[in-house]
């Protein structure tokens, strides 16, 4: 018999349990550091690594492991592991992979923060960090040394938005036992598959497009082998990275409107680059789908769709300061990074500092097309380009 206990102790602990039996199309948001188990042998018995059971908040609850699980499907994977942003799921894959003495690929074009990650390794870890030209594609072999672990992908580099030959880079590493890592946050996972293309391990930044709503930061690593998996388990755990129930959740709550929402981006932003494309005050529109951007034969043959997300270079009679009015004049787009949300955002980007080999003339600058009215945002570009005269 229970005894009776003080009224201190039952605002602890209450003897009311709800009925058993609710269920409703949104998953329960379970909140948890400490996991309880109901004796000893249960919690002896429990291994933290295989995921078959609970027995930490930070290893899993059943809404990480639900979206973890969602994830890895979505991207043709078996496992996946969550970060608390994009840019921790790239240091995870860095980390779980490499050692020092290793060397490391990675593209000229690839995201900023996952080049900065690649100087930190390479002054801070003893490993070799290398650039690459994005459009190198099969002759990749010819950087693969005995020491190359490791090679990143983005495709495409999320401002300059040239498309790398995934298949021809993974062939060349695969053929030299190296691993290939991609950045496939730019399609979703919805327009591209990494896996079917050849990369070992795919990594998503669920900041943008899965949460769609500009108000949470996460990340994902997804791998089919089950020694990557493990590896990056390891790595996880020695990081301490855990992500929060109430943001796992507002992952969950994106994705059943994500393919509908990266198609409306998609066909406004290909109907406002073309549009751009036919301005005088363009140079250059960076968008895979269009005919003359870098690689686009490449986002033909592998990709089902391109989202909202693009570049344009100005003719380079205009100068920073004109074109950065520009900017300033618009109206909907807001000043921002990131992308993948419902308001149109733009971004001015100094490339030549970003880039051991850049020579393009120009000033660029990167639109993310929101949900907005194309012709409303249209209208907006209009009244800011007319800023430069
Ligand atoms: C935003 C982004 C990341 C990083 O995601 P965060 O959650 O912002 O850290 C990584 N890669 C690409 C291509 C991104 O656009």
């Amino acid at each position: 018999m229970k005894a009776k206990k003080s009224i201190q102790t039952t605002l602890v602990h209450s003897d009311y349990k709800a009925p058993a039996s609710f269920d409703a199309y949104p998953m329960a948001v379970h909140h948890a550091s400490t996991v309880l188990f109901p004796n000893v042998a249960a919690m002896r018995s429990r291994k933290w690594a295989d995921k078959s059971g609970y027995t930490y908040g930070l290893h899993g609850t059943p809404t990480t492991f639900t979206l973890e699980a969602r994830i890895a499907e979505i991207e043709g994977g078996r496992y996946c592991v969550l970060a608390p942003s994009g840019l921790a799921a790239i240091s995870m894959v860095d980390l779980a992979f490499l050692k020092s003495g290793d060397d490391i690929l990675i593209p000229d074009n690839i995201y900023g923060p996952n080049r900065e990650v690649g100087d930190w390794l390479a002054r801070a870890f003893g490993v070799s960090t290398r650039y690459y030209d994005p459009l190198i594609g099969a002759g990749i072999a010819a950087l693969i040394t005995p020491h190359t672990k490791l090679i990143w992908t983005e495709a495409p580099g999320s401002v300059t938005m040239e498309m790398p030959d995934i298949k021809a880079i993974a062939r060349a590493a695969n053929d030299a036992g190296v691993l290939v890592a991609l950045d496939n946050t730019w399609s979703a996972g919805l327009a591209f598959n990494g896996f079917e293309h050849g990369a070992d391990i795919v990594m998503q930044a669920l900041t943008k497009y899965h949460s769609g709503g500009s108000d949470v930061l996460m990340g994902a690593v997804v791998t089919r082998e089950p020694a990557l998996s493990r590896r990056l388990d390891l790595a996880y755990r020695h990081m301490g990275l855990g992500v929060g129930a109430d943001d796992a959740y507002l992952v969950l709550r994106g994705l059943p409107t994500m393919k509908l929402r990266f198609e409306a981006h998609d066909l406004s932003a290909r109907r406002i680059a073309a549009w751009m494309q036919a301005r005088p005050e363009i140079a250059k529109v960076l968008h895979p789908a269009l005919p003359d951007c870098p690689g686009h034969a490449i986002w033909q043959r592998d990709f089902t769709g391109a989202g909202g997300l693009f570049s344009v270079i100005f003719d380079p009679r205009y100068s920073e300061q004109q074109t950065d009015r520009f900017v300033d004049s618009l109206d909907l787009f807001k000043i921002g990074y990131s992308w993948g949300g419902a308001s149109s955002l733009v971004m001015p980007y100094r490339i030549d500092s970003m880039r051991s080999n850049w020579s393009e003339p120009g000033q660029l600058v990167r639109l993310n097309i929101g949900l907005e009215s194309t012709d409303d945002l249209i209208a907006d570009l209009e009244q800011a380009l007319a800023t430069l005269k």
